[in-house]
């Protein structure tokens, strides 16, 4: 699954484009990693994971599929209450490869509609279904106006078979600040293997942050780092089009 050119690619884009237009991990400069949980809201396991994390006053980031927003209001009401970070992950999580980039815009716009009722806001996060992204995807999302957030450390919760794999693999992985964690909160083991992964993260020194307090304070990076990349695949592409945005974005500082 790990592709190295794709790995190279994301970095690449990683390194080039603002924060609040692309992240896949944090600062380095602190001890806070960042927990995002994928999928939900899911009725049975999102309001067991908010008790825990309420036990152990984390806060985290949800990556909402719109349709299940509309099914469960109150528990993305009750997520922003206690403190965590909701962003969008489309509407229907439909497959990557049969979605055009001016489709996932529009479901990134209708969920961003439905987090307009239910929270008198928007929330302007959002994460694409299998983190799976063209150039034409991604300027359609910045059309909209949305933050881009991938991770940077996956591991791979919906397939261990007990919350004790889950840990493991959590405790034998070398965790850092800026760390951006991929979970899942439609899966039952790991909501079952959150108080033993919390008190893990917080016994090696680690705290946790919400993605959007990453994502907005934007622009000190600016002036630094490479703005024009020139490659012939796709993600030269991309990477091209982030210099432009950075451009962009450091014109109108
Ligand atoms: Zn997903």
């Amino acid at each position: 699954m790990a592709n190295p050119i794709k790995q190279l690619v994301r970095a690449g884009m990683a390194a080039t484009l603002p924060r609040r237009r692309f992240m896949v991990s944090g600062p380095r400069s602190g001890n806070a990693v960042c927990l995002t949980f994928d999928d939900g809201p899911d009725p049975e396991h999102t309001p067991r994971l908010l008790d825990v994390l309420r036990e152990h006053g984390a806060k985290v980031t949800f990556f909402m599929i719109g349709r299940e927003v509309e099914k469960y209001p109150h528990i993305v009401r009750r997520a922003i209450d206690e403190g965590h970070a909701v962003g969008g992950h489309s509407f229907t999580h439909g497959d990557p490869t049969r979605t055009t980039g001016r489709q996932l815009a529009d479901e990134a716009e209708r969920t961003e509609q439905l987090f307009e009722k239910v929270l008198g806001r928007r929330v302007s996060l959002f994460r694409p279904p299998h983190g799976k992204l063209t150039a034409l995807k991604m300027w359609h999302l910045w059309k909209g106006g949305q933050s881009v957030v991938l991770w940077n450390v996956d591991p791979k919760d919906y397939m261990c078979s007990s919350p004790r794999e889950l840990t493991d693999r959590l405790n034998t992985r070398d965790l850092a600040g800026g760390d951006v964690v991929l979970l899942h909160d439609n899966v039952r083991h790991t909501v079952d293997a959150m108080p033993e992964v919390l008190e893990g993260l917080r016994g090696r020194g680690l705290s946790f942050v919400t993605a959007d307090s990453w994502v907005k304070p934007v622009m000190q990076s600016c002036g630094r780092g490479s703005y024009a990349v020139a490659a012939a695949d796709a993600g030269g592409r991309v990477l091209a089009l982030g210099g432009m945005v950075r451009l962009m974005e450091c014109a109108t500082l």
